[in-house]
């Protein structure tokens, strides 16, 4: 056998190994699989218990311990808190799960005030 002849019946070869795989449906596209289904919407009740019980807020330098639950996100201001040292909002997953992007709650107010504050101001 020739050195071309070498060539060319490696060529057929790698030729034929692709045309195998994709008839067994390794070359073709992977169809997508269904839609997955969305998540069910949560109940106020069952928002409440998640903020509460993923809370980060007692581990935050602005804390100040008085009782509070903290959620200030859902339940608005402290009543103790007034000085801003830090804020680990953006840390927490009540922030990733209900997709909040202000901080300071504790502060500021709650975040479905701040969405409305934000919109009137345009
Ligand atoms: S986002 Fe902030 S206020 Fe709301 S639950 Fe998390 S740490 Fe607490
Ligand atoms: S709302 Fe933010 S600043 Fe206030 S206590 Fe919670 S994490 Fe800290």
């Amino acid at each position: 056998m020739t050195r071309r002849d070498f060539i060319k019946s490696l060529a057929t070869g790698a030729v034929a190994f692709f045309a195998g795989l994709y008839a067994f449906g390794c070359g073709k596209k992977e169809t997508p699989k269904e839609e997955k289904a969305a998540e069910p919407e949560m109940t106020d009740e069952q928002k409440r218990e998640y903020v509460f019980a993923n809370c980060i807020c007692g581990k935050c330098p602005s804390w100040v311990e008085c009782g509070e639950k903290g959620g200030f996100c859902l339940v608005g201001k402290s009543t103790c808190i007034k000085e801003k040292k830090g804020c680990i909002c953006p840390d927490c997953p009540v922030t990733a799960k209900m997709g909040l992007k202000y901080g300071y709650y504790c502060t500021e107010g709650d975040a479905k005030s701040l969405m409305e504050a934000e919109a009137k101001a345009g």
